[in-house]
């Protein structure tokens, strides 16, 4: 039970060796090989837990593994990789990790959130983005400014969804999910990680791929 035994890499690894962790922790162990076998999860997790990591980790292989596709509009990012956050603060700790995650990777990860202006967030998008991390309320200010399409992701992270609903991103989750309509199975992994789970959390099921969409069940 190290990370030498789960196959993320040689470069990740050699990051984690960086960051000084040894073994997995509890969510790491059970959430890492199923998101590197492709497959969806939901996870209940809370801060302090190393979800960070638990997301980061796969995703972050993941596109090191694929082909790092260039932007095919420069004014307009594909990310690879999006990963939703409540607030400012808990993406920009993501972000930090990502990025710590990714030294040397050539993996570009970016954040955007409300409460600040914009323009400088649209000049780190501009430069390329593999990884996205984004606050809701941003996310759809950057969709409907044409900045960002979400064709390309292949990897979807949902950091802290009951948060997300408490603080009233109902309407702008509402609108992500519609942009991210169900694709082939393989195409696009969404992790789920939540600290508990009310039933408003349906909300993010037409993105699981294991839970019947509406009206096909
Ligand atoms: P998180 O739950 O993602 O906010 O992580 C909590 C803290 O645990 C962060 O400071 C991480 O850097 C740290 N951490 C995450 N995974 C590990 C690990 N496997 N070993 C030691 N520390 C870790």
């Amino acid at each position: 039970n190290t990370f030498a035994d789960i196959d993320l890499g040689e470069a990740v690894n050699e990051n984690i060796r960086r960051c000084k962790y040894v073994k997995p922790t509890p969510v790491q162990r059970h959430a890492i090989p199923i998101s590197l076998a492709g497959r969806d999860l939901m996870a209940c997790a809370q801060t302090g837990s190393g979800k960070t990591a638990a997301f980061c980790f796969p995703i972050i292989s993941g596109i090191m593994r694929g082909q790092f596709p260039r932007p095919p509009r420069p004014r307009m990012a594909f990310p690879l990789a999006l990963i939703l956050s409540p607030t400012r603060e808990l993406s920009c700790q993501i972000h930090d990790e990502a990025k710590k995650f990714s030294y040397q990777t050539g993996v570009r990860v970016v954040v955007a959130y409300g409460g600040a202006p914009i323009n400088q967030q649209l000049r780190e998008l501009e430069r390329g983005v593999h990884i996205l991390v984004a606050t809701p309320g941003r996310l759809v200010d950057l969709l409907e400014r044409a900045r960002v399409s979400l064709q390309m992701i292949r990897y979807l992270a949902l950091d802290e969804a009951d948060r997300m609903l408490d603080m009233g991103f109902e309407p702008q989750i509402r609108k992500i999910v519609q942009q991210m309509d169900m694709p082939p199975p393989g195409v696009r992994q969404t992790m789920l990680f939540s600290a508990t789970f009310p039933k408003e959390i349906q909300i993010f099921y037409p993105l699981i791929s294991f839970w019947p969409s509406e009206g096909s069940a």
